[in-house]
Order: C-alpha cells, then structure tokens, then sequence
C-alpha cells in the first residue's frame, strides 16, 4: 500500500495515489439479464447545488425553531436541545440492538430507569417503552385489556369498547384493530361525558372505556372518580390516552383517577417534537395486576445490578416491535425529565395551563369560546362570530400563516363545529401570546372589514390553498424525470 502523501526524492510535495485494485472483469453475484443496460435516470447535481436545493426546500418548512405553534393536542413545545446532543453522544447513537446485553448495560439502566419514573409519573407499577407512537401504544394497551379478559375466561362476552364522542380518531381504530366493537358515549353541553349516556352503555359486554382526560376540548373530566367507579363496576377496565400529558405531568396521575392502563407519548410531553412522521415513543404503564400481560421482551434487573431481557412471560401479549422501542427518543425523554427534576415538570403542567388559559381569555374578546371555563393545557375557539360575514374556520388559519404563525388545530374535535384548538404551551413567553393574540385580533377586524382578504389568505407562503383531501386521497408519490 502506498502513501497517498509522499514526499518526492526531490523533497516537493507531490500527490502518488495508490494503484486501484480493480480486476478486468468483475464476477457479479448477478446473472448478466439482470444486469442495467442504461444508466440510471436521477439527476446528477454538484454537491453545491444539492446543498443549495435542500437548504431552499428548508427555509420554506415552518417549525418550533420558526415561531410559535399553537397545533393543539400536538404539543409543538420547544424542546431543549440538549436532549438532541446526549442522544448523538456515540455511546447511544452507535449501538446496536443485536449487541450482547452484556455491552449496553448502561443504555438498559437508562431505559430501565426510564420506565420506573414514567410509572412513577403516571401512578402505574410497570411500564414498558416498545410501542412506537401514541396509535402503537393504545394498540399495545388494548392489546393487553384483551390479554386479561381472555385469561379470565370474559373474552367471549366481552366484545365492547366505549369511547366518548370527543376522543381522539385513534382511540375507535384501535379497539376495532383489536376485535372490538365500538360503542360511542356522548359529551354533554359542558364537553365533559355525560354521565347518563355512560350508565346507558355499560354492562357486562364491556371490556373497557378508553379516556382523555383532559379531554380533547382541554377540559378535566372532574367526574373522572364517578366514571371510574361505574365502569369497573360493570367489570370494565379503564385504559387513558395519555398522549398528552403537558397539564398534569407532576401534578395529577391517571393510576390514581382510576384508570389501569396507560399510554405516554414521550414526542408530546418528553422532549421529542411531535410531527413530520419522525420516530416516537408511545411507552404504556400498567398496574400490578396487568404486568403478566406486558409485551416481550421486558428489562429485568438482578440482585447484582446486571440488566437482561426477560423472555419467560407465558401470558406477554408478545413482541409489539422490533429491538426495543425508539431508543433516540427514550434517551431525550430520559434526558428531559433528568434536567427538569420532578419540580421542574410540574412547572410545565402549572405553565402550559397558564398560558392556556392567558390567551383563551384573551382572545375571547374576538372569537367565541364555546367551553368558557378554566381549561387545561389547550382550548377551542370557533368562527361563530365572523361566520356572519361567511369567514369560515379554515380562512382565519390560513390567514394566521401570514403573520408567521402556524395555524391551530381546525376542525378537531369533532364535537365542536369549526373548531380552531389553540395550544400555546408552556414554552411560549408571555411577550410571544400577546403577539399571537394581537394577530389574531386583526384578523377578526379584516373579518369584519375586508372579510375578502382573509377568505383569499395566505399570501406570504409559495403555495396557497392545496386541495387538502385530494392530497390525500391520491398522492403522487413518484418522482418522474421530464
Ligand atoms: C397525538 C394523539 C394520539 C396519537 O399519537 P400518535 O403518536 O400520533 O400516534 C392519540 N391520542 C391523542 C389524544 C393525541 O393527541
């Protein structure tokens, strides 16, 4: 092997590369038909211009980074960006899930760990980190609520899962993809359940009642011991859909409301930004008596301190996903609860629901607020007030783009007409509400007088209005060469 730097006998620098090694003939694994006969038709750009491509394609994404993100139930916090550096730290970043766990002892504690404060946190006895989203995790849970019917013999009776009418689209999905019918309870004027229509529908082919609490509307479901009582008296169990936990986190524990199955979304609370189908983590906690349930394979710790994984679990609903769960996003999470401390997260839930609460009495000054009580971490709003000048919901948020905000959540929940769900989160400061709150104030006033320029809005971004369901309906996924 020669030098690629090598000093000549004439003492300048010269460059000698080494001899390719490369023979005549290349004796391919693959059979000469198979072979390309043409070259391949992509794009073949300097590295300068595919920097610049990319770097434009970026300026025109808008994320936390860019301003704020009102996305209600999504949680577009800001997320520290230290939780990023000590997931790259290369002790994390470059293991593998098929090394001997006699080499990750440390990443096994840390997810070990991970899991007891998360159980902790959510008045759960044993958590598991496998699911991979929020969906994942409800799959996971639910899973498990089947688990246990089957093995008390209930699985056959058993056949009905109860979801109220503002419950998150995946919560009806998952209790189908799990075999169940769907029976749907109903809000009442509050937006809490009604408590009549769930003594209605309960009985003894009740397998579960799926919960948010707070609600999508981002109200506390202050019946929650009542609700509890009645569905475990029917011989149900409760399962939460904590997908968000930014109002409770260090405050109120659904294992104490009651409910024996959880889900976490650590990509909404933890740390993770939720959205762009970037990896989650989507951890559920149980209590005691569903442990045997749990997925497999689970942590365990012996007396010695030495961490392996538990394969012996005659009752595991099985294997939910390959490895063990998103690690990158378990560490931020574990990162993000370590620098904030238990205080720490309790200041987030005390903070989110302050500033909640700070800009829904503010801009209940323009828009209606159909729910108009203290909220949680989130609120809804509605156009009723600039309908009269035919300005609908959609229009007012994508006239917000042009003042440099992303829109809330429109049209969820379902609950709720022209919903716009605002979440300011506990990250925004009270300088950034106001300014969001003076936005959206003279949006209402071009409602009122020039409803046309906010029904043609946006006009800062490349593209206006797209076509929304047929994008999704019929994607053009394939790139094609002119
Ligand atoms: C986001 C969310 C989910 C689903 O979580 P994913 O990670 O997107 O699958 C479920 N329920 C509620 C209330 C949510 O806000």
């Amino acid at each position: 092997m020669k030098l690629l730097f090598e000093k000549d006998i004439h003492g300048s620098n010269s460059f000698s590369f080494p001899e390719p090694n490369i023979p005549d003939t290349v004796d391919v694994a693959i059979p000469e038909e198979f072979l390309r006969t043409s070259r391949l038709g992509i794009p073949e750009l300097a590295e300068v211009e595919t920097v610049r491509h990319y770097t434009a394609l970026s300026k025109l994404a808008f994320g936390v980074d860019d301003g704020s993100y009102p996305l209600g139930s999504c949680t577009m916090k800001y997320s520290p960006k230290i939780c990023e550096s000590i997931a790259q730290l290369p002790g994390f970043a470059d293991i593998h899930p098929y090394q001997s766990p006699l080499t990750v002892q440390g990443a096994l504690k840390l997810l070990d760990e991970l899991q007891e404060v998360l159980a902790q946190l959510t008045g759960t006895d044993r958590f598991t980190l496998q699911p991979a989203a929020g969906a994942h995790g409800e799959l996971c849970g639910i899973m498990i609520v089947r688990a246990y019917h089957k093995s008390r013999g209930t699985d056959g009776q058993r056949r009905v899962v109860l979801v109220p009418d503002s419950a998150h689209g995946t919560n009806p999905a998952t209790a189908s993809a799990v075999g169940y019918q769907v029976r749907v309870v109903k809000s009442g004027q509050d937006g809490l359940v009604d408590l009549d229509d769930l003594k209605s529908k309960l009985g003894d082919d009740i397998a579960a009642l799926m919960l948010t609490n707070p609600n999508t509307v981002g109200l506390f479901e202050k019946n929650i011991l009542e609700i509890s009582r009645l569905v475990h008296e029917s011989g149900g169990l409760l399962y939460y859909d904590g997908a968000n936990l930014n109002a409770i986190v260090g405050v109120a524990r659904p294992g104490d409301m009651g409910f024996d199955v959880c889900h976490v979304n650590l990509h909404k609370t933890f740390a993770t930004p939720h959205g762009g189908g970037g990896p989650g983590a989507g951890g559920v906690g149980v209590k005691e008596f569903l442990a045997p349930f749990l997925p497999s394979p689970t942590i365990e710790r012996d007396e010695d301190g030495f961490y392996s994984f538990g394969t012996n679990l005659p009752e595991s609903i099985g294997k939910i996903k390959t490895f063990y769960g998103n690690f990158g996003v378990c560490v931020k999470a574990y990162t993000y609860i370590r620098l904030l401390g238990y205080d720490g997260l309790r200041a987030v839930a005390q903070n989110s629901v302050l500033n909640a609460n700070y800009l829904k009495k503010t801009l209940s000054e323009y828009y209606d607020i159909p729910f108009d009580v203290i909220c949680k971490h989130e609120f809804v709003a509605t156009n009723a007030r600039q309908a009269k000048k035919g300005i609908r919901t959609l229009d007012i948020a994508k006239r917000l783009i042009d003042f440099g905000y992303h829109p809330p959540t429109i049209y969820f929940p379902l609950i709720v007409g022209e919903a716009m769900m605002f979440e300011p989160t506990e990250t925004e400061s009270k300088e950034r509400l106001d300014e969001l709150a003076s936005a959206m104030k003279t949006i209402a006033e071009e409602c009122e007088n020039e409803p046309d320029r906010v029904k043609g809005a946006p006009y800062t971004t490349v593209i206006g209005r797209v076509d929304e369901t047929l994008a999704a309906r019929k994607p053009i996924l394939k790139y094609t060469i002119e």
